[in-house]
């Protein structure tokens, strides 16, 4: 190479440099374009215990008004007297579980064939009066290691067990107002996704509902897509 043509290289070169990193920057800037997809939010609003009459009925009504699905764990106990109310739940597109037949542990658990006796006599509740086939469950109590045992069994029966990770606190919080239920709902999500909110509908749970339309617009506000199992 002719000497002076040397500083000419050079600088192409570094032009070459630049113009490369600039390429490369634009490509890892391109890059959140990309994860954005992967920041998805998604909640899913789960009630546990019911159904029961003033509560149930006031939380589809909320659910109706803020066009929100969600997924009920029935207590097939209660259910009697309170068909129309199962029945509306399925009919509004939410999804039914089993939860149990009566909620008392010493009687689900109490042996493998207790337990599955359970479950088929809840889902044939759930079949007979809402007209569907149960294909999520919740334990009672929740899924400790001491019933490890009882998910294979329900796996092999095509259910799929599903847990929690935040909570509005209306088991744990005795008395706790509406105002408290939504603030620990929003605190137990942070960071969660998706977020499994436990909720639950039973008749003592009036502040639940009284909580849920500040729970779903607070969800809404910040980008949360509503699902249902
Ligand atoms: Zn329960």
């Amino acid at each position: 190479m002719h000497k002076k043509y040397l500083p000419l290289t050079l600088a192409l070169a570094a032009l070459l440099t630049v113009l490369a990193a600039a390429g490369l920057r634009a490509m890892t800037q391109a890059a959140p374009a990309i994860s954005l997809a992967a920041e998805e939010k998604n909640i899913y609003l789960t009630f546990d215990d019911g159904p029961s009459t003033v509560v149930t009925g006031r939380v589809l009504d909320i659910l109706k008004e803020e066009d929100v699905k969600a997924t009920f764990f029935i207590v097939s106990d209660r259910v009697a007297g309170r068909e129309e109310v199962l029945r509306r739940a399925a009919r509004e597109g939410h999804t039914l579980g089993v939860h149990s037949v009566n909620h008392v542990y010493t009687q689900i658990y109490a042996s493998e064939e207790a337990f599955l006796h359970d479950v088929e006599e809840c889902a044939a509740v759930i079949e007979r009066v809402a007209g569907v086939k149960a294909r999520v469950y919740r334990f009672p109590g929740g899924g400790n290691a001491k019933r490890e045992r009882y998910r294979a069994l329900l796996r092999e029966r095509g259910y799929r067990v599903i847990s929690w990770n935040a909570v509005c606190g209306d088991e744990e919080i005795p008395n706790a107002t509406a105002e408290t239920l939504f603030r620990k709902s929003v605190e137990t999500a942070r960071g969660k996704q998706p977020v499994v909110l436990l909720l639950h509908d039973s008749a003592p749970h009036k502040q639940t509902a009284a909580a849920l339309t500040d729970i779903i617009r607070y969800f809404k506000r910040n980008g949360y897509t509503f699902c249902r199992f």
